[in-house]
């Protein structure tokens, strides 16, 4: 591991990797420490990415440029494919929040009323309607988790262990962290910010999620496939299939239960008509801040130490553009970040 860089990030899950890749674009030197023992929630993310979301179809507040970084970088990452995704209406709500959003979601071209495959629909429960969901990929994280740590691995930029915070301490020229003496220090630690005491202050918040994986009877959709059923997304690739996610704020811990298996199992029975046999369950937790908007930026008291945080339910599509803010911000005077991200809104 070399003893020197211009920025040391801590923890290389989906924030690490792009601001790595980011600051490595303008000739930054980077050092990375990350805990695989400790788990990375961006590498279990079910990996859809979509401008609309939730069962209200609520569009994101400039999805256009968020779009389009993440799109962009993920294809230099050879990490993204299109995906045929469609919204199953079941219930009289959902069809209403369809009604009002309709127009406005078809002008812009991000959904419109849809048809699924024949041999994809007479194995499920038969929908009111289908929307054909017009602006989605799927990512595929680990990929670009794997890229990154590799590139830094290879330069002896990667430790691959826990820094605790006490090893994160201030020198003349800035920090020293983990043995290693940089200018700056950046903190995209996901889910585990929940025991940061330097960054304590923030109204965090954390929801575990949790989803099931596993072999249908027979194959009901040969391509990849995505499927968006009363909020939970339903993957189909041949007979294989992935379900999920649960949402509860009950634990930080990133826990599989019995209980969120055992949910997960009856809504998908409910919806889909072939047996299935669940083979997997994979839990991870979210990290949100109380108003439900990332946060990035230098800490209010100590120069050059930074944050990359609060990706929520949507990281893979928000943290390139992020990423790209925050590199220029830490580089140069000239960034500035955007207010509503900045973590200066909850300073006192
Ligand atoms: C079930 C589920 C499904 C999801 N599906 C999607 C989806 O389809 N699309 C989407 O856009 N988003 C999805 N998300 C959200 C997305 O996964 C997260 O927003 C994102 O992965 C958070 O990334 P992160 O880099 O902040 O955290 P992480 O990926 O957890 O990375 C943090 C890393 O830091 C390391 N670390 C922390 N502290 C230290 C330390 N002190 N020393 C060394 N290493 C440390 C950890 O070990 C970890 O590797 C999903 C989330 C869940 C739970």
């Amino acid at each position: 591991m070399k003893s020197t860089a211009d920025v040391a990030i801590i923890g290389l899950g989906i924030a690490g990797a792009t601001l790595a890749i980011e600051l490595r674009n303008r000739g930054v030197q980077v050092c990375a420490f990350d805990d695989p023992a400790h788990g990375t929630v961006s590498r279990g993310a079910a990996g859809l990415i979509s401008p609309v979301a939730g069962l209200r179809f609520g569009v994101l507040d400039e999805w256009q440029q968020w779009w389009d970084h993440a799109s962009a970088f993920y294809r230099s990452m050879q990490a993204i494919e299109p995906i045929p995704c469609y919204r199953l209406l079941y219930g009289e709500d959902e069809r209403r929040y369809w009604q009002r959003k309709r127009q406005q979601l078809t002008e812009e071209n991000l959904a419109e009323e849809g048809t699924l495959p024949a041999h994809t629909v007479q194995c499920l429960t038969p929908p009111a309607e289908v929307v054909a969901i017009r602006t989605a990929a799927r990512v595929h994280a680990a990929r670009v988790l794997d890229t990154v740590a590799q590139l830094l691995d290879t330069e002896g930029r990667l430790c691959r262990r826990w820094v605790a915070e006490e090893e994160v301490t201030p020198i003349w020229a800035g920090w020293r962290v983990g043995g290693i003496e940089c200018a700056h220090v950046v903190f995209c630690q996901g889910p585990a910010l929940a025991a940061s005491v330097r960054f304590g202050w923030l109204p965090r918040m954390f929801a575990r999620g949790q989803r099931i994986a596993g072999t249908l009877a027979h194959s009901i959709a040969p391509e990849p496939l995505w499927l968006s059923i009363r909020g939970k997304s339903l993957m189909l690739e041949g007979r294989l299939f992935s379900f999920g996610s649960t949402f509860d704020w009950e634990t930080t811990q990133p826990i599989v239960t019995e209980q969120s298996t055992d949910h997960l199992r009856r809504q998908l029975e409910q919806y889909l008509r072939v047996p299935f046999r669940i083979e997997q369950a994979w839990a991870g937790v979210r990290p949100i801040m109380a108003d439900l908007k990332p946060a990035i930026g230098e800490h209010p008291q100590q120069r050059q130490c930074w944050l990359f945080n609060g990706l929520g339910s949507r990281g893979l599509l928000l943290a390139p553009r992020l990423a790209n803010i925050l590199a220029d911000a830490i580089v140069g005077d000239t960034g500035t970040i955007p207010p509503q991200f900045d973590l200066l809104r909850f300073a006192c």
